[in-house]
């Protein structure tokens, strides 16, 4: 909903511009998502919405990939009335730690804030269902992939796909103009500029 869409803009956490993404790929659009999720409030009524688009069997626990999944996962418990814990890279593959436990047949959604080709997701997928963990969903505030990309049941509050090219097709680029790398200022906003 345009609603939803709007909080992320109002937050500067979607920009519209002319931007090389970390897949090195141009695009007209960015989104950084933890900007979005710095008010508590906004955060908290996000994740409540999303909470209103699962169909899927009730959690008992939800748990977010770091860095990413770590406040959405937080905020979506809440809404769910249920714990949330995190999954962390420890050399490299995702783990539970701090002493979190997963328990035998214990209903989990894997939270995440994006989700384009869910590669961290489905790894914790992956984990807590080697733990003994039955995976009941994955959700996410942005999905910017048309397909559930999981072998779970999928649900997002927005899907937004921007068109993307590679640096030598870009329009904006034959145009003139220079992408810019957000977030490579540091301490500063991706400016929607140049
Ligand atoms: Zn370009």
């Amino acid at each position: 909903m345009g609603s939803h869409l709007q909080a992320f803009r109002d937050a500067e956490a979607l920009l519209e511009g002319h931007f090389q993404l970390s897949s090195g790929l141009h695009s007209t659009q960015y989104i950084q998502c933890a900007r979005v999720l710095m008010s508590p409030a906004v955060a908290e009524g996000l994740c409540r919405d999303l909470r209103t688009r699962w169909t899927g069997e009730t959690p008992d626990l939800i748990v977010g990939p770091a860095l990413g999944g770590v406040v959405v996962g937080y905020e979506l418990a809440r809404a769910f009335g249920v714990p949330g814990i995190f999954a962390e890279r420890e050399n490299g593959k995702f783990a539970i730690r701090r002493g979190f436990t997963i328990n035998p047949g214990q209903k989990i959604i894997v939270a995440e804030d994006v989700v384009t080709t869910g590669g961290s997701a489905a790894e914790v997928v992956d984990l807590v269902t080697r733990l003994g963990g039955r995976v009941v969903g994955v959700m996410c505030l942005v999905q910017r992939t048309e397909r559930n990309p999981f072998s779970v049941p999928f649900a997002s509050l927005e899907t937004l796909i921007p068109p993307t090219w590679a640096p030598a097709q870009c329009p904006l680029c034959l145009a003139g103009g220079t992408a810019v790398k957000p977030g490579s200022r540091p301490g500063a906003p991706a400016s929607p500029t140049a």
